[in-house]
């Protein structure tokens, strides 16, 4: 660490938190391996050549390089089919694409996860503006048990009927404390909800999720997954997009929806972006280990001060995102202006809390990213209320997510937040 000046104390609480957390970087080791390999198999299965990754201009007709990204997808995780797409604006505008695609007057739709993702709140319920709501879908939630887990009792009554036609799980944290939702766990409350409504199609919003475990929720009874490429699956590399995989006929609805009825999956011109979504594929599973490893570590580091985080460093994990309760305004804003001074890019900017539409309180956020908003980089934000915690992930890579972290660290201490013995 001779390029940082970090207390020397510091160091050896960072010495004793690595320490700790080699089970959990053993276990992460052994995923990662695992991801590395699958996705290189399906690299090779699929036959991928450097002729894919000429773009097409115009309509985009036959794109050879986009349809086959589109495979290596679907391969990697072992669904049928694929829509993966640089015109995809965020992971919302993806996920509301399988809504709007899936989804008719009429129908219904259960959120067995609790309330989902903020941005989602306008595309189901907002007024005016072309909501599933405004078109007569019934978008309906049903809240998480005390624990945080699924209420199967409560779900299994609001998807028995029959026009429900879409139940949705959705597998990370977000921004709450709750955990995220392991495959394996996914795999048994979809195996129930089946059996209350055989019809309905699953759909699982599988943000930050990817490549954090062996399998993918496709590969667990859901019928589709769905994500953004500036989170894990886009390993850092792609520059935005999103991807929807599994089952082809659902596939083909999405993609009548993102285009037209008329042209489907055949149009959307790759441009010159293909490259970078088929680097950004192969480098997702390292990348989500580095992010993984940075959010372990963090989590280490941060207990060892006394404060709890979520998850513990020790905890399995189904996605990239940490939370740390850290108790007060001050020490969130100094924690996220250490994030930031720790960052490859804008290192030098001064992070201010903000009135953030759409939040009920200031928020200070932390990004110095390659990409605008990527949160497979590391990244942090914080609402400037109850229980004052900050959500961190990413991290590109572990050795410099580490830095990220003990400069948060070292941020608090200089001003007098966290002692230091
Ligand atoms: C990030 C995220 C979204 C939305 O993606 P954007 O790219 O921010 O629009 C939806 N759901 C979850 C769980 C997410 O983490």
């Amino acid at each position: 660490m001779e390029f940082f000046n970090f207390d020397k104390r510091l160091l050896k609480n960072a010495e004793i938190a690595e320490n700790m957390c080699k089970d959990a970087f053993a276990r992460i080791d052994e995923i990662t391996d695992y991801n590395m390999q699958k996705v290189l198999n399906a690299f090779i299965e699929c036959r991928v050549s450097d002729s894919h990754f000429k773009g097409t201009t115009g309509y985009g007709y036959s794109d050879m390089g986009r349809d086959k990204l589109e495979e290596v997808f679907a391969k990697s995780f072992g669904g049928e089919d694929a829509l993966v797409r640089h015109s995809f604006a965020s992971g919302t505008h993806t996920i509301a694409t399988v809504l709007y695609g899936i989804l008719r007057p009429n129908d219904k739709a259960v959120c067995v996860t609790g309330t989902p993702y903020d941005t989602l709140h306008e595309v189901v319920w907002g007024k005016g503006k072309g909501s599933l709501e405004d078109f007569g879908i019934d978008f309906s939630v049903v809240d998480l048990d005390n624990d945080g887990n699924i209420d199967i009792t409560n779900a299994e009554k609001a998807v028995f009927d029959k026009n429900v036609k879409m139940i949705y799980f959705q597998r990370s944290r977000g921004y709450s404390l709750r955990p995220s939702f392991s495959v394996e766990y996914l795999a048994e409350v979809i195996e129930l909800l089946k059996k209350a409504n055989p019809d309905a199609c699953i759909v699982v919003d599988n943000c930050y999720g990817e490549f954090c475990e062996r399998l993918e929720p496709v590969q667990a009874g859901a019928d589709i997954i769905v994500g953004s490429l500036i989170k894990n699956p886009g390993g850092g590399i792609a520059k935005n997009g999103g991807y929807i995989v599994g089952r082809a006929d659902l596939i083909e609805q999405c993609a009548y929806r993102l285009t037209t009825p008329s042209t489907g999956k055949e149009v959307g011109a790759s441009l010159n972006e293909l490259r970078e979504m088929f680097l950004g594929l192969f480098n997702a599973p390292m990348a989500v280990c580095g992010a993984l490893k940075t959010a372990v570590f963090a989590s280490a580091l941060f207990e060892s001060f006394g404060y709890k985080a979520y998850p513990r460093y020790n905890e399995s994990r189904a996605d990239i995102i940490n939370a740390i309760e850290l108790g007060g305004e001050k020490e969130l804003i100094a924690f996220c202006r250490g994030i930031q001074a720790g960052s490859p890019i804008d290192s030098f900017a001064y992070p201010e809390p903000w009135e953030m539409p759409g939040y009920d309180s200031k928020v200070i956020m932390a990004a110095g990213a390659f990409t605008m908003g990527a949160s497979i980089e590391l990244s942090a934000d914080a609402p400037l209320r109850e229980p004052f915690a900050v959500w961190l992930q990413g991290g590109l890579n572990y050795p410099s997510g580490k830095v990220g972290i003990l400069k948060a660290a070292q941020t608090m201490s200089d001003e007098g937040l966290l002692k230091l013995d």
